[in-house]
This record gives structure tokens, C-alpha cells and sequence, in this order.
């Protein structure tokens, strides 16, 4: 019997296998999201460009706020102001650059207009009300690092400096292959009942764009040797990965392990989870491949803890695992199994704590058990729990999904 690699253990092994830097490119901001920075980058600028006003209000020396004061200017947001008349104080309005020679803006609450003469009723000190120059982000500062996967708001936030463009990896190609006989794409129709519809295709096209890859459908092929050596074979030439759905098993329906052993190598096969057992690893030819198994949920399971880390290490993310957060289990788990096993489970917030709700068959064949889920209970081998105990769950939000 084979030895089945503990999950750690074989994210370290693909992981460690990665080397060399992956190509860049500079994209314009708008199609960087969820792309990975591959430089850093430094700020052109000072955020804000110059000291501006936190309200609407008066600008003046804060030395002076004790006297009536004329009002020598009007500000808004836009302009760009006189230095401060001297004995005099400048209507401004929330963003508009401060008057040099002001030193403390008053808001309009605290003041009083009588003839043309401004009265303050507040105690003020320099610096009041002032949004210094930088005080966000300061000229050469770095402000991303490399190896940052772009979200909104970090699009946002370069737009903010003036950039119209960012350095990201390069997309992975990557061709996806659906092994199966009894497959049929949606639109086509089923013969008769021993046929099913290509749902992995789907499944891994979007996990993939989520991840920013350029998706090559290598649509389905056929439970045969030399099919699947023809479709490894241009698959490998014309991608940077391949993954393959089904037919990694060792059934005599199965000839992903195989064909991949005789146009390249295999260094993974056999995870110790659940769902997801059969799990191959290596390459074809030099391009890096993933056999994950046929069945529904355990493709999104093994795509999401070994293959997800593996593309996104490639473009230069340091921190790939998804993040695993606390949450009292609403369930009993009485019978260790010798796998991890990840288990479909609804979170809700109850009394300031995430509870976990296990659907009600935890199938690896029953997409419904993912689709019905918000979460994965992590279950380490030879653990059992309680209902009640702490257990620890990955957000499937974090790991589907732009
Ligand atoms: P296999 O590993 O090829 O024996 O497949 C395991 C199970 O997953 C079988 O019940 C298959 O019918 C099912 N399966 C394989 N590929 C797909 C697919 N692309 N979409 C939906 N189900 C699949
Ligand atoms: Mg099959």
C-alpha cells in the first residue's frame, strides 16, 4: 500500500519545488485586480500634496485667534490660495489647501462674522484642523510590497499617487483537462443515465480566473491511454500548468498516472485527506502538473489547499495558506479518521463567536455540500471533537473568488 503524504508535507514539497522569478508586465490599474505586484512601489509623491483644511472653517496664526481678524481670502477645495495676509484670517472650506502664513484652521462652529471682522470662541492651538502635507503617505515611502496580490482598494490607492499602470506577474496559462467517458458538457444532453455533465470544468475555470490565470479548456478526454497522452502532450506545450480532473486512481479506467509517468515524472501521489485522496504532483516535460481527483467537492478541496498555493507562490505571494480563524463546533465528531478531513460547515456569528453547522452529507460526489457551505472545518488526523469544542475553519469566501 502506498503511504499516503500528510497535507504539510506535500504543500512544502510542490512549494518547494518552485523556482526561478516569473515574468512581469505592467498592466493598466483597471485589470489588476487580484493580479500579484511584482515590484515594489514607491511613492512619486506626498498624500496629501500640501497641508489642507480637516473643515469648513477660518484659517489663521493660531497666535492671533484672540483678536478679531478680517477676512482676506476665500479657499476652496480646488484652489490654490495667497499666503496669509498679514493680521487676517481666510474662509476655508474641508480640503482645501491651508494659506501659508495659517497655521490653524477654526471651524465655522466656534466662529462669528460681524462686519467683515472674525470672532473665535474656542481656545486654538497650531496645528488645529490641519491635514498635514504626507500625512497619509510621504514622498519614497514604499507603499506596496512586492508579491502583493491587488485588491480594490489597493488599486485605489496607486490611482491616489498618479499611477496609471502596475508591475504584475505575468498570467499563468494554464489548460485544464476533464478525464472521463461518462462526461458530457452542459448544452449537449445525456444519452441515457450513466452519463453526467463536465461540472470540474467550471469549478476550476472559476478558481482559476479568480486567481488571475488566462484559462485553456482542454475539454474532455477520453477514459483511454493514447487520448490522454495526445491531450497531456499539447496541453504541456502550450501552458505553463495543466490540471486534470479524474483518472488519477489506479483503476483500469484510469490513465492520468500513468501517461504522466511516461512523458515526464511524478513526485506526489496520495494525500492523507479527505476528501481528496488521490492527488498527483510533477511534470510533463517540464511543465508542472496537477491530477486532482474526479469528484466534486474533493477538486474544490484539493485546488484550494495544494494547487492555490502552488500558482500563487509562482507569482511571487510569500503567505499562500489560507487563513484558518476559530469557531465553536455545533456538531459532534466521534471517530478520528487517520486523513485530514475538511468538512462542508454553515458559520453564523452567535453571541459574538462563529458556529459551525456541518451539512448534512459530507459526500466527496455531492457538490451541493459546497454550494449549501460558507466554510471548511480543518480536522487534523486522529482528532475527534465535541460539540461545543474549538475547532478551526477556512472562509471558503477567502479562497473562491476574485
Ligand atoms: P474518477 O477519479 O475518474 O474515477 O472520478 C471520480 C468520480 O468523479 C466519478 O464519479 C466521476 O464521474 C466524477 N467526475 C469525474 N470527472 C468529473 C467532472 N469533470 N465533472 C463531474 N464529475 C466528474
Ligand atoms: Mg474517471
Amino acid at each position: 500500500m502506498t503511504t499516503l503524504t500528510p497535507v504539510a508535507q506535500a504543500l512544502q514539497q510542490v512549494l518547494d519545488g518552485i523556482s526561478g522569478e516569473w515574468a512581469s508586465e505592467s498592466l493598466p490599474l483597471a485589470q489588476c485586480d487580484g493580479r500579484v505586484l511584482s515590484e515594489a512601489i514607491t511613492s512619486p509623491l506626498d498624500v496629501p500634496a500640501s497641508d489642507n483644511s480637516a473643515m469648513d472653517g477660518y484659517a489663521l496664526r493660531a497666535d492671533q485667534a484672540t483678536q478679531p481678524l478680517p477676512i482676506s481670502q476665500r479657499v476652496a477645495a480646488g484652489q490654490w490660495p495667497e499666503p496669509l495676509a498679514p493680521d487676517s484670517a481666510a474662509r476655508i472650506f474641508t480640503g482645501a489647501p491651508v494659506p501659508p502664513g495659517a497655521d490653524a484652521v477654526v471651524m465655522q462652529e466656534d466662529c462669528e462674522v460681524r462686519d467683515g471682522l472674525l470672532t473665535i470662541n474656542a481656545d486654538v492651538s497650531v496645528g488645529d484642523n490641519i491635514r498635514p502635507r504626507g500625512q497619509d503617505i510621504a514622498k519614497g515611502a514604499t507603499v506596496l510590497a512586492a508579491g502583493r496580490r491587488l485588491r480594490p482598494q489597493d488599486l485605489g490607492l496607486l490611482a491616489s499617487l498618479g499611477l496609471s499602470t502596475a508591475p504584475v506577474a505575468k498570467a499563468l496559462r494554464v489548460t485544464v483537462l476533464s478525464t472521463g467517458d461518462e462526461l458530457r458538457e452542459p448544452g449537449d444532453g445525456l444519452a441515457h443515465g450513466g452519463q453526467l455533465y463536465n461540472s470540474n470544468r467550471y469549478t476550476l475555470g472559476g478558481l482559476l480566473r479568480g486567481l488571475g490565470c488566462e484559462v485553456i479548456d482542454g475539454g474532455i478526454v477520453a477514459d483511454d491511454a493514447d487520448v490522454t497522452a495526445r491531450a497531456l502532450r499539447t496541453a504541456a506545450q502550450q501552458s505553463d500548468l495543466v490540471i486534470t480532473s479524474g483518472g488519477v486512481s489506479v483503476g483500469e479506467e484510469d490513465h492520468v498516472k500513468h501517461t504522466v509517468e511516461s512523458l515526464g515524472a511524478l513526485t506526489l501521489w496520495k494525500l492523507a485527506m479527505k476528501p481528496g485522496k488521490p492527488l498527483a504532483f510533477g511534470h510533463l516535460g517540464g511543465t508542472p502538473f496537477f491530477g486532482l481527483p474526479g469528484n466534486p467537492v474533493s477538486v474544490f478541496v484539493t485546488f484550494c489547499l495544494v494547487v492555490r498555493p502552488w500558482i500563487l507562490r509562482r507569482l511571487g505571494v510569500a503567505d499562500v495558506e489560507p487563513l484558518a480563524v476559530p469557531a465553536v463546533a455545533g456538531f459532534d465528531f466521534p471517530r478520528a479518521g487517520t486523513r485530514q478531513e475538511y468538512l462542508r460547515v454553515t458559520v453564523e456569528l452567535e453571541n459574538g463567536e462563529l458556529v459551525a453547522q456541518r451539512f448534512r452529507t459530507q459526500s466527496s460526489g455531492v457538490l451541493s455540500s459546497l454550494s449549501a457551505s460558507n466554510a471548511l472545518v480543518i480536522v487534523p488526523p486522529g482528532e475527534t471533537f465535541a460539540q461545543g469544542d474549538r475547532v478551526q475553519v477556512i472562509l471558503l469566501d477567502e479562497l473562491a473568488g476574485p
